[in-house]
C-alpha cells in the first residue's frame, strides 16, 4: 500500500471553503479529500487558514481572516468568547443555530439510525437567548496577590477573572461579584491549585427563577471557614432575596467542584422554583436543569408525545430528581421512575411530597437491571420515557422495553448520536418512530435536545 501523506503541512498556509459544521461547532474544510477542522469557521465562508497540526485521516487549523463571511455570521457578544470555551456558536446568528441543531439531528438520525422520511421539526428556541442558566459555579484563585474568580481557559486550568457571563442569569452574576469583593476586603485566600493551598476553591450561586429565592455556596479546602461570621454578615446584608449559605468542604486535589461535607451556615437547606405546575426543592448538591424555561418546553412536549389520558401506567427511566416522572403523575394513573443516584431518587420523594403527588414511585438503581424485575413483577406500561445521560439506553434496558410492549415509547436525547442507535434497535424490535422535536436548551452552545415520538405498530394476527 502506497502510504499517503496529507496534503497539506503544519504551518502551511491556505484559502479553503468550508463545507460543514461539526458537533463542536468547528468549520469543515477539504483539501484534496483530506479534512481540516477550523475552529470558529462557518459553512459557506472562504477563510484564509493556518495547517497547526495534521494526523493521519485528518487536521486541524487556525482560522487568520474571512474573505467571504457566511450571512449567519454575527459578531459574538461576549468579550471573552475568544478566550472561555463555555460556548461555541456566539458567532452564528441565533437563527441559524436553530436550523443547525434541526440538520444535525437530521443528518445522524438518517446516517446512523438509518432513519429516514420523517418529520424533525424546526427547533424550539428561546426568545432571548441570553441569560438563561440559572446556576453559576465560578472557581477561585489568586494572582499577584489578589483573589479572582471567573472561568479556566479554553483547555487549561489557568483562571481568567470575570464579571459577567452573558448566559448566566443577572441575578448570579451579581452574587458572584458582591461574594468575591467581600471574600478579598475580609483577605479571604484563593485556592492554588499547584500547592494546594489557599481556602476558598468555588462560589456556587443558584437562583430560583420563579421564587427568586437564591442560594449561595462557598467551597472551601479546609474545615475552617476564616472570618465566617463577617463573611456570613455581609453576605446577608448586600444579597436581598437570600434563602441560604452553604459551606462545603473539598480538601482533595481534584477537578470535582464539591466535597462530601457539607453544613447550612445560615438560613435554609433548600431554596424553591417551579417548572409549570411542579415546585421543586433545591438542595447545594441537588441537580436541577439549568435553563428551566426550555425544560418545560422540553417536557411539554414529552408529555404531548405520551398522550396520557389518566388511565395509562407510566415507566419514567433516568428519571434524575424526577422532573418528567411528576409531570406525568398528573395526567397518569401510575408513574414509575428509576434512577442510579440515590440523593436523586431522595429529592424525587421529597418533591412528590411538596406537589401532592401520591400516583409516583421511584426506585434507586441501575435501570437495566430494575426494569427486568418490574416486568417479571408483571408491570406492563402503556407508555416508557426515558431520558439517559450521553451514552444511551443499555441494550438490556431496551430488551426489556420491547418485552413491556408498551403502546407508545417517549424518547428524550441530549445526543443525537445514541439516539440514532437506540431508536434503531426499537425499529427492529416493532416500534415506528413518529415524529422528533429538536429543543434548544442550551443556546450559543453546540448541545442538543429531542424528544421523539414512537408507537408500536399493530400486530397482524
Ligand atoms: N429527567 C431527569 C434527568 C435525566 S439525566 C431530570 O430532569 O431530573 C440522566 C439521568 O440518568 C441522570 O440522573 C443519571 O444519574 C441517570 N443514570 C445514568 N445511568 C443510569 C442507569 N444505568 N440507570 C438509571 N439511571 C441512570
Amino acid at each position: 500500500m502506497i502510504k499517503q501523506q496529507p496534503p497539506v503541512q503544519k504551518n502551511q498556509q491556505l484559502t479553503v471553503k468550508i463545507e460543514d459544521l461539526t458537533h463542536e461547532g468547528a468549520g469543515v474544510a477539504k483539501v484534496e479529500g483530506y479534512t481540516l477542522f477550523v475552529p470558529k469557521a462557518l459553512p459557506g465562508e472562504v477563510v484564509h487558514i493556518k495547517v497547526i497540526k495534521t494526523n493521519k485521516g485528518y487536521g486541524f487549523a487556525r482560522l487568520l481572516s474571512i474573505e467571504t463571511a457566511s450571512p449567519d455570521r454575527v459578531e459574538p457578544s461576549c468579550p471573552i468568547y475568544q478566550q472561555c470555551g463555555g460556548c461555541q456558536l456566539q458567532h452564528l446568528g441565533y437563527d441559524a443555530q436553530l436550523r443547525v441543531k434541526q440538520k444535525q439531528v437530521k443528518d445522524v438520525l438518517e446516517r446512523i439510525g438509518g432513519i429516514t422520511g420523517i418529520p424533525v421539526h424546526p427547533t424550539l428556541g428561546m426568545d432571548e437567548p441570553w441569560r438563561y442558566r440559572n446556576k453559576s459555579q465560578v472557581p477561585v484563585g489568586e494572582r499577584e496577590g489578589g483573589l479572582i474568580a471567573g472561568f479556566y481557559q479554553e483547555r487549561s486550568h489557568r483562571i481568567i477573572d470575570m464579571d459577567e457571563c452573558l448566559i448566566q442569569h443577572e441575578e448570579n452574576d451579581a452574587i458572584i461579584r458582591t461574594v468575591k469583593q467581600i471574600a478579598k476586603e475580609l483577605g479571604i485566600r484563593g485556592y492554588d491549585e499547584d500547592k494546594h493551598r489557599g481556602t476558598l476553591r468555588h462560589v456556587v450561586a443558584r437562583y430560583g427563577k420563579q421564587t427568586g429565592d437564591i442560594m449561595v455556596v462557598l467551597i472551601t479546602r479546609g474545615k475552617e471557614l476564616p472570618k465566617k461570621q463577617q463573611l456570613i454578615e455581609a453576605i446577608k446584608s448586600k444579597i436581598p432575596n437570600l434563602k441560604s449559605i452553604v459551606h462545603n468542604i473539598n480538601s482533595k486535589r481534584t477537578n470535582v467542584i464539591f466535597g462530601d461535607e457539607t453544613r447550612v451556615l445560615w438560613g435554609d437547606e433548600y431554596i424553591y422554583d417551579s417548572i409549570g405546575e411542579i415546585k421543586f426543592a433545591i438542595s447545594a448538591r441537588s441537580f436541577y436543569q439549568v435553563n428551566p424555561e426550555q425544560t418545560k418546553v422540553l417536557y411539554d412536549k414529552a408529555l404531548e408525545y405520551a398522550d396520557l389520558s389518566g388511565s395509562e401506567t407510566v415507566i419514567d427511566a433516568y428519571c434524575g430528581i424526577g422532573t418528567i416522572s411528576l409531570f406525568l403523575a398528573q395526567r397518569a394513573k401510575h408513574v414509575y421512575g428509576v434512577e442510579i443516584v440515590p440523593d436523586a431518587i431522595a429529592d424525587a420523594k421529597r418533591n412528590a411530597r411538596l406537589n401532592g403527588i401520591t400516583n409516583a414511585e421511584f426506585a434507586v438503581g441501575e435501570a437495566e437491571k430494575i426494569m427486568p424485575w418490574w416486568y417479571a413483577q408483571g408491570i406492563r406500561p402503556d407508555v416508557i420515557v426515558v431520558d439517559p445521560p450521553r451514552k444511551g439506553c443499555d441494550l438490556a434496558l431496551l430488551e426489556t422495553m420491547l418485552n413491556m410492549k408498551p403502546k407508545r415509547v417517549v424518547y428524550v436525547s441530549c445526543n443525537p448520536a445514541t439516539l440514532a442507535r437506540d431508536l434503531k434497535v426499537l425499529e427492529e424490535g416493532g416500534y415506528t418512530t413518529k415524529e422528533v422535536q429538536p429543543v434548544d436548551m442550551f443556546p450559543q452552545s453546540t448541545h442538543v435536545e429531542c424528544v421523539v415520538r414512537m408507537e408500536r405498530e399493530e400486530e397482524a394476527n
